[in-house]
């Protein structure tokens, strides 16, 4: 069973165990902490039951309301009891401490919370002189309730951030390609038309690199795929330095990549898809016992936010005709489409 789910249970039958620990230590008191009993002993029964609901948002908004009545209840319970008798206050002050599960999934928040609770009560105990029998009546519930309301948060907060890093790990695995470390053509593609949309909405200039490795297929050939892997694995660390922070790379696919560059028009494209390809040609790749160089043709095109047809489909387009140019015309060189 879940952990905060535990909890609650918990919380119910904790209520009930307090109406019997009434009932033999005074009988006429029972008439008066009944009601307070079922109605939270019903409240995490009911924390219990919400707990399963499949709506998120409901189960969140009915959390929180029923931990906050039930926290409030429990202070009121403390409130109304202290004139008869502090003791009885202690079942008040256990609902506080539990409904700290509902409310924080922190561990510590729930214990800090707690020592603040048990430190007013014995505190308010050693004020009224109620006597050794009640500081052993007040803790003997609370901080067995205490250690196992924070160990219950412990276990609930250690399940949440597994829960955190796994989606995550799903969200990186789902944007990233999985040699180079860019992001996928998809993740690419999604950022791009993002950034040809804002340079719309605000008049920016925004333009489009495609980078693709000349004569790859001879790299694999001459020295072996896993060589291929090597040179396509050093190709984002050589780029990125060059770029600026907010430009956006992406692997379309095989040795081919494409980069966002923002608030750049096409002459200023040209001159970053020039660095780039000087970058890359004096880079030096050992891998696996070779040495070798390689170079990139680069397309480059100013995306057109003024008309009204241009999309990021187009715009790539553009750009590898251009880099079909590049190609064609000798390869290790920049055009501008
Ligand atoms: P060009 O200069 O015209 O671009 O020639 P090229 O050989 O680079 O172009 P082509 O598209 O013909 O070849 C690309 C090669 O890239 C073919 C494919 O086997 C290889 N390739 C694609 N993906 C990978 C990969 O993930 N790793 C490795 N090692 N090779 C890959
Ligand atoms: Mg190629
Ligand atoms: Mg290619």
């Amino acid at each position: 069973m879940p952990i905060a789910r535990m909890a609650y249970l918990a919380g119910a039958v904790l209520m009930f165990g307090f109406l019997a620990s009434d009932a033999l230590l005074d009988l006429s008191v029972v008439s008066r902490t009944l009601p307070v009993r079922a109605v939270a002993s019903a409240a995490f029964l009911a924390l219990y039951y919400f707990s399963r609901a499949k709506d998120a948002a409901l189960r969140l908004n009915m959390l929180n309301l029923l931990a906050s009545l039930i926290a409030g209840v429990g202070v009121s319970v403390v409130l109304a009891m202290l004139p008869q008798g502090f003791a009885h206050g202690v079942a008040g002050l256990n609902m506080v401490v539990f409904a700290a599960v509902a409310v924080t999934p922190s561990w510590r928040q729930t214990l800090n919370g707690g020592l603040v609770v048990l430190g007013v009560a014995n505190a308010l105990l050693a004020l009224t002189s109620q006597g050794w029998f009640s500081f052993g009546q007040l803790n003997i519930y609370l901080v067995p309730s205490l250690a196992l309301a924070t160990l219950l948060s412990y276990l609930l907060q250690a399940r949440h951030l597994r829960a955190y890093a796994l989606e995550a790990e799903l969200e990186r695995r789902a944007t990233t390609d999985v040699l180079t470390g860019v992001a996928n053509r998809r993740h690419f593609s999604e950022t791009a038309e993002r950034e040809i949309d804002r340079a719309r909405r605000y008049g920016n200039k925004l333009s489009l690199l495609m980078l693709d490795i000349d004569h790859f297929k001879r790299i694999n050939d001459t020295y072996g795929h896993a060589v291929g892997d090597e040179v396509l694995k050093k190709l984002p660390g050589v780029v990125q330095p060059l770029l600026r922070k907010l430009d956006f790379m992406g692997r379309l696919g095989g040795e081919e990549f494409a980069i966002v560059l923002v608030e750049t028009d096409g002459e200023g494209a040209a001159v970053v898809a020039e660095r780039l390809r000087k970058g890359l040609a004096a880079v030096e790749v050992r891998a696996l016992g070779v040495q070798l160089h390689f170079t990139v043709s680069i397309g480059c095109t100013e995306v057109r936010v003024n008309e009204q047809a241009e999309d990021l489909k187009r715009a790539l387009e553009r750009a590898d005709e251009a880099l079909y140019k590049a190609k064609d015309s000798g390869r290790n060189r920049v055009v501008v489409g």
